[in-house]
């Protein structure tokens, strides 16, 4: 024990596009975020750093504005194409962590009652 993040919050980075922290809100500054493609170098959170890659794959609109954004150096344009996949994202992982929740105790049940 004791070992608790000493990072704290002041310290953990910002991810420039939800301005939530890095790598997320439960574990500030626990671990490195994801690199984002806009310069390959700013870390962003990793709930960002999927939709990053999500966004311009589903979401054609996204990719519009990502493209336009980098085309012309426009951040606000690159953030506002991620901000629109965002929240599916979110949902997204939620749903993939509560599924593998599911799987792992039907596993752990399977493993009681094959005894
Ligand atoms: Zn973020």
């Amino acid at each position: 024990m004791g070992r608790n993040i000493v990072t704290g919050e002041e310290s953990a980075e910002i991810c420039f596009i939800c301005s939530g922290y890095i790598p997320n809100n439960e574990t500030p500054g626990a671990y490195p975020g994801a690199l984002s493609r806009w310069d390959n170098t700013t870390e962003i959170c990793s709930l960002c750093g999927s939709a990053e890659a999500m966004a311009p794959l589903v979401s054609e609109q996204a990719r519009d504005l990502m493209t336009e954004g980098l085309q012309t150096q426009q951040r606000e344009l690159w953030i506002e194409g991620i901000r629109l996949w965002l929240p599916e994202q979110y949902e997204m992982n939620k749903q993939m962590s509560e599924s593998l929740k599911t799987l792992k105790a039907l596993e752990a049940k399977e493993g009681v009652s094959s005894e």
